[in-house]
């Protein structure tokens, strides 16, 4: 499904392609990575203890994020809390 948070979405490129954002500022680790679309700022999934892809959702009112782990190609809405359909404008910055 495209949900409506998705409807004008400019996917841009991941800021800290190497990881985490704020777990490599705090010197953490993370399990899975999260790239948000709307800023591309790169965050840890909810399995990791920082959950940073969640809170920066909530926090910056961004809330659609596509997986960013290698060969992963999907999204997902923290606000409809489903899967929906990764934007064709994504791919590119997906690793
Ligand atoms: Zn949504
Ligand atoms: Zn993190
Ligand atoms: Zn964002």
């Amino acid at each position: 499904m495209i949900c409506e948070h998705e409807k004008g979405l400019e996917p841009v490129p991941a800021r800290t392609p190497e990881g985490c954002e704020e777990c490599l500022r705090t010197g953490s680790t993370w399990v899975h990575l999260r790239l948000c679309l709307t800023c591309g700022h790169v965050g840890c999934c909810d399995s990791s203890p920082g959950q940073h892809a969640k809170r920066h959702a909530h926090r910056e009112s961004h809330p659609v994020i596509a997986s960013f782990e290698p060969d992963e190609r999907w999204a997902w809405c923290y606000v409809d809390e489903a899967m929906v359909d990764l934007p064709e404008e994504a791919m590119p910055y997906l690793r």
